[in-house]
């Protein structure tokens, strides 16, 4: 999507992706190679006037060996950070952005004493999650015993259990000049982990909620001397935000920004990285992309609703992987949770 997004702007695209069958080889070169492969990496920065990354698990010696050589957006600190949950948490509280309470595990002791002082809790593992992987929720001292073990016997964070009433993102965009620009808050559903659903903009913020979400997305940029996509993923705890983590990317939530918004989400992205002006984020109308999880539906049906569209990346079949996504927009949020019921049926 953002090889998709950079060629209107005559930005050509290459990409190094382990895997043959990445979605990006039709739009963009391929280097077919590791994310820390040398060549592969030399071979990228021979290509290209500027780098950037779609996946935080990328290592962040591989970005800091590729800075030397050329601009690399955004940077290795903000990767360094937000590929540990632990890293990531205490810099939101340095920073004034409210978390749940949070304590690290590195023994099974350890995950005993976070249940006693934390009560209910979320342990996870504080690297290479993602989608809900390498988490437990421990609401019994039942529950706890073996946990640590269970999730691999490696450095955990445990976080209080939060009963939010919704999972809310907000994404922002910061260019090289440090203007930034921020797009309305969206509203997601998760199930078992995975994003399913995003609703922008979400429904029935107070005008003091959306304020705070922006201000925390500007501080954690400007503080990172950021460049590029961020998204920050809360919760709404009756009317309180907490941040629960950071994604050093363009964002699933923001996918609806390709059809919703002035300017998507990856053109802004790409805009940034290349050192253009940012373009407007306001929403065109209500917007909602539902994932489509494991397959793809049936496309004749999906686009037989008014103003659905959809986005197949062209991976194989898999359980529990996203595959691709279906957009729809609406005159009246009446009207998008009409089109939606009838999408979720089809997916
Ligand atoms: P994460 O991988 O941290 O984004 O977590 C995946 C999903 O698990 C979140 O989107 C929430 O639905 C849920 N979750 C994560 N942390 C907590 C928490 N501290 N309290 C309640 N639910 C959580």
């Amino acid at each position: 999507m953002l090889a998709l997004a950079a060629h209107p702007l005559g930005i050509d695209v290459t990409v190094v992706d382990p895997s043959e069958d990445t979605p990006a080889r039709v739009v963009a070169r391929h280097i077919v190679g590791r994310y820390d492969e040398k060549a592969a990496l030399d071979d990228l920065a021979k290509s290209s006037d500027v780098v950037t990354f779609e996946f935080e698990n990328v290592p962040d010696s591989a970005v800091r060996a590729l800075s030397a050589s050329l601009p690399v957006f955004p940077g290795a600190e903000i990767l360094r950070v937000a590929q540990d949950r632990l890293f990531e948490k205490s810099a939101f509280r340095d920073l004034g952005i409210d978390t749940p309470d949070f304590l690290p595990v590195s023994t099974q002791a350890d995950v005993e004493k976070a249940f006693a002082t934390l009560g209910p809790l979320v342990l996870k593992t504080r690297r290479l999650g993602y989608d809900g992987k390498g988490q437990k929720v421990v609401t019994t001292f039942e529950a706890a015993a073996g946990a640590f073990q269970e999730l691999g016997g490696v450095p955990l964070i445990a976080e209080a259990l939060v009963p939010f009433t919704r999972e809310l993102s907000v994404i922002v965009c910061r260019g090289k000049g440090r203007a930034s620009v921020v797009y309305p808050l969206f509203e997601n559903k998760h199930h078992a982990g995975i994003l399913r659903e995003s609703v922008a903009p979400a429904r029935n913020v107070e005008p003091k909620v959306l304020e705070q979400a922006q201000n925390w997305a500007r501080t954690l940029v400007n503080h990172f001397d950021y460049v590029g996509v961020l998204a920050l993923e809360l919760f709404e705890v009756n009317g309180k935000l907490m941040a629960n983590e950071c994604a050093p990317r363009v964002h699933n939530s923001g996918h609806l920004t390709i059809e919703g918004a002035k300017t998507s989400q990856f053109e802004n992205h790409v805009r940034a990285v290349a050192g253009l002006p940012l373009g407007s984020t306001d929403m065109l109308c209500p917007t909602a992309m539902l994932n489509c999880i494991g397959k793809m539906p049936n496309a004749a049906q999906i686009l037989a609703v008014t103003d659905a569209h959809l986005h197949d990346y062209g991976k194989p079949p898999r359980e529990g992987r996203k595959v691709g996504h279906v957009t729809v927009r609406a005159e009246s949020y009446a009207e998008l949770e009409e089109k939606v019921r009838l999408l979720k049926a089809m997916l």
